[in-house]
């Protein structure tokens, strides 16, 4: 077979297929599907993944490959049918759907150059591109624009002066040690040590050594076991004596750690009945997919554990997905106490490199079980026995760029493939995965007890506004105070939650309410204290806080909204006494802080911790007694018809923080809305009642569960052109729909402008549409021109998270 069928990267609609190469001569066998390649294509060379080998092309005069970037393939089989699904189910380009898959660092790098042509004569050339050249026929394209105008480039590359090239570099760094070893045998040894001249001791030093040592050795260990130089290795090393060889390592970012191993618990009767089943099915590889519904401290993750125990005796895999957030190091921990280094763990806080090693210990089948955040559902591995996704609400695990692909649905589609079960875990399961086990489309389970019967934490719920009337002007209400004090003085923790999200620091005026937005974006200014400065979150546009108001010129223009740093200040001031540990982007951000904060609070070096989101789940002290919510509400005004699960969701999570072992715990939740359903409803706990109701509502709206729902965001500079070209997708893609299909729009975005581009937006409800990806497929081909050119964008998300 000398033909590769070749996806090239080039994320354009006309070339997301494979294209014919030949496969030169001395490569003929060793190009394998699922490896990358350099191409030709057009005047470039650029990357390629192979899917596909065969002995006949219907196209004459193929061009051949240049040569591999791998020498094993980097996508195997089923991922090469993964990225097929992936492209039809998500309207994304081949090329994107294979990317995702492999790590970062695989990821090629295009490095673009400038180079002057052989023909052209440098003395004749303009100044700035003598400038450029000095002394070398290639520089780099940022040397090159620092240098000469764009479009002085332009023309001297038009006359065939200069040209622009693409040189593919590969980021892989592989970490490598040098070792030292030996070809000869014992008897070859003794004689060539007998050879060497009586005064070459240190040589025959080290030939003693190999002649009681059949492993090669880490060239730094041999120089200071035997206290000689390089230059005595390097002598034997000429004298064909001993060989050197790089060995890898794997960077391992949890190497220094010592996790004390953890024996299987003696299950209790719930957990019993939920992992029967799940066992069953891994014994018959049945694909079958399980809905986990446990309470907070129910004991999901032991649950998890015992499956992947019996994965492993059967010689399978697991893959464990968690969201970044709750990938904390207490969470890590579980995984290699139980398994040890049969673990491999991928998230964000890991380099590329580390990523990168991580990845190639599931690929040569080094590891078992993999811990990771979204991505990770893309493990190599070839014999999966079960896919777990804890948390499985999460929101996180939706991909908002191109391939927009939700791990769920990923995970369901490998289990297909591998014959094997998926258990989707969660306290607070999405309504969607719900609704689908009470169909019977999921296996529901449940576990409705915390541990040791612990009952769940009470909870309060108080009405700020109430407070306000009450002359309460402080960010904490009467209750919660009295509360903090009475733990402070019991010397037992706090956590304090502050919902960030959706919570910008605005700068408002007192006097007239003038807002201050950013030019560009129809959304207001986020104040950042430590330089007084306001940023766009969306466009990155940046100024200095104004001191009186644009508007009305008052000096009564402040920031509005609770930081976690203004929470921290005012701690301080009404209990000085407390240690606040305040964990936020802010004190996060260096690698490992995050576990150091996590260390201290755990060892009682401070009474209250003090967060975000990042708090939110999976912390599991046992001195945890009070959780406070200061703002409840923040996230229920926002333009989505899922702000109400996501508040129960989160309300219920960081309750579950509370009272998780002996001690009891109490939850303080503040609102300015404490009627809402969604709140009164987190406050008891109930998520069955809870998921009732949300379920009329959304019948009553048409939204998910009761419909799915598919968005098309079209975006412009020009006002008009945005609204007459969504105006057009809008009637295209209604005339493809049936009766009872819905199309909304155009309409404006809720952000209607981000980074000067106006958008617009058509909102698709639907119940059972076939032919609905080949029509959306068919409308983005049609503006292919305009989105190429560049003044167009449109983006289509199929089952969107995000509406705005
Ligand atoms: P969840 O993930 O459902 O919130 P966890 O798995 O964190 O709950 O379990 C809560 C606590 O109960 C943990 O400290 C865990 O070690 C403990 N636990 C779980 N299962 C058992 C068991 N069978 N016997 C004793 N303790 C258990
Ligand atoms: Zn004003
Ligand atoms: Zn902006």
């Amino acid at each position: 077979m000398n033909i590769a069928s070749i996806v090239v990267d080039v994320p354009a609609r006309q070339i997301d297929k494979p294209f014919d190469y030949l496969i030169p001569d001395h490569l003929i066998g060793m190009i394998q599907p699922g490896m990358r390649v350099i191409v030709p294509f057009g005047p470039r060379k650029i990357q390629g993944f192979v899917t596909g080998l065969k002995e006949t092309s219907d196209y004459e005069q193929l061009k051949a490959l240049i040569e591999p970037m791998d020498l094993t393939p980097v996508l195997n089989k089923e991922l090469l049918a993964l990225g097929d699904w992936l492209t039809e189910t998500t309207l994304c380009y081949k090329i994107s759907a294979y990317q995702v898959m492999i790590p970062p660092a695989l990821k090629a790098k295009y490095e673009k150059k400038l180079k002057l042509s052989s023909k052209a004569n440098l003395e004749e050339l303009p100044f700035d591109i003598q400038a450029i050249f000095n002394n070398q026929d290639t520089v780099t394209w940022e040397e090159a624009v620092k240098l000469s105008s764009l479009s002085l480039l332009q023309k001297e590359a038009a006359e065939g002066n200069v040209e622009i090239q693409y040189i593919v570099k590969d980021r892989v760094k592989k970490k490598k040690l040098k070792a030292i070893y030996t070809k000869l045998s014992k008897d070859q040894l003794s004689i060539e040590k007998e050879n060497l001249p009586a005064h070459v001791v240190k040589q025959k030093k080290v030939i003693d050594f190999f002649l009681h040592s059949d492993e090669p050795v880490e060239m730094r260990e041999l120089l200071s076991a035997l206290g000689v130089t390089s230059s005595v290795i390097k002598g034997l090393i000429q004298k064909k004596i001993l060989a050197e060889m790089d060995i890898e390592v794997y960077r391992d970012p949890y190497e220094d750690r010592n996790f004390t191993r953890t024996e299987p618990l003696p299950l209790t009767e719930d957990q019993e009945d939920s992992i029967r089943p799940i066992l069953a099915s891994i014994e018959e590889n049945k694909k079958e997919t399980f809905l986990l519904y446990g309470v907070t401290g129910s004991g999901k993750t032991e649950v998890y554990l015992q499956s992947i125990q019996k994965v492993l005796q059967k010689g399978k895999e697991a893959i464990v997905l968690v969201p970044e957030i709750s990938l904390t190091p207490q969470m890590v921990k579980r995984f290699k106490g139980r398994f040890g280094d049969q673990v491999a763990v991928l998230h964000s806080g890991l380099s590329v490199g580390e990523k990168y090693d991580e990845w190639r210990k599931i690929q040569r089948q080094e590891v078992k079980v993999v811990v990771g955040a979204r991505s990770a559902i893309f493990a190599p591995f070839q014999n999966l026995g079960i896919i777990i996704i804890d948390e499985e609400h999460e929101t996180s695990y939706k991909q908002e760029e191109n391939p927009k692909y939700h791990a769920r649905d990923v995970a369901i589609q490998r289990s297909l493939k591998h014959n094997c079960p998926v258990v989707l875990g969660s306290a607070t399961p999405s309504l969607e995965s719900y609704a689908r086990a009470q169909k019977g489309v999921y296996k529901l389970l449940s576990m409705p007890k915390r541990m040791n019967n612990q009952s769940l934490p009470s909870v309060d719920i108080i009405d700020m506004r109430e407070e306000l009337r009450d002359g309460n002007r402080s960010m904490f209400s009467r209750t919660l105070l009295e509360k903090i004090k009475d733990r402070l003085e019991k010397k037992e923790q706090i956590v304090l939650f502050l919902n960030k999200r959706g919570h910008s620091s605005f700068v408002m005026c007192r006097d007239c309410g003038y807002v201050v937005n950013c030019h560009n974006c129809d959304i207001s200014l986020t104040y950042h204290r430590f330089n007084q400065h306001m940023k766009c979150h969306y466009c990155g546009y940046e100024s200095v806080a104004p001191k009186h108001c644009p508007e009305c010129n008052s000096e009564h223009i402040r920031y509005f909204g609770t930081g976690t740093q203004k929470v921290e200040e005012e701690l301080s001031k009404i209990l000085p006494e407390a240690k606040v540990i305040r964990m936020d982007v802010d004190t996060t951000s260096r690698k490992g802080s995050h576990e150091k904060l996590l260390d201290q609070f755990q060892e009682g070096q401070a009474d209250i911790l003090l967060g975000t989101q990042m708090i939110a789940k999976g912390l599991d002290f046992p001195n945890i007694t009070l959780v406070g919510v200061l703002s409840a509400d923040t996230m229920l005004h926002l333009p989505d018809f899922r702000s109400s699960e996501k508040t129960f969701q989160l309300l219920t999570q960081v309750s579950g923080r509370a009272g998780r072992h002996e001690l009891e715990g109490e939850v303080v939740i503040q609102t300015y809305t404490p009627e809402h359903y969604s709140v009164e409803l987190a406050g008891e706990q109930d998520y069955r009642k809870f998921y009732a109701q949300e379920m009329t509502v959304r019948k009553i709206h048409k939204y998910p569960p009761f419909y799915y729902i598919s968005l098309i965001t079209v975006s412009h500079e020009e006002l008009l052109k945005a609204v007459s070209v969504t105006e057009k997708i809008t009637a295209y893609i209604q005339s493809k729909l049936s009766k009872d299909a819905i199309c909304l729009g155009p309409v404006a975005s809720p952000i209607p402008k981000i980074n000067n581009r106006y958008r617009y937006q058509c909102l698709i409800k639907y119940k059972r549409e076939p032919d609905l990806n080949k029509s959306l497929k068919k409308m983005l081909d049609n503006y292919q021109q305009e989105i190429i050119s560049g003044g167009l964008q449109i983006s289509v998300d199929v089952n969107p998270f995000i509406l705005m």
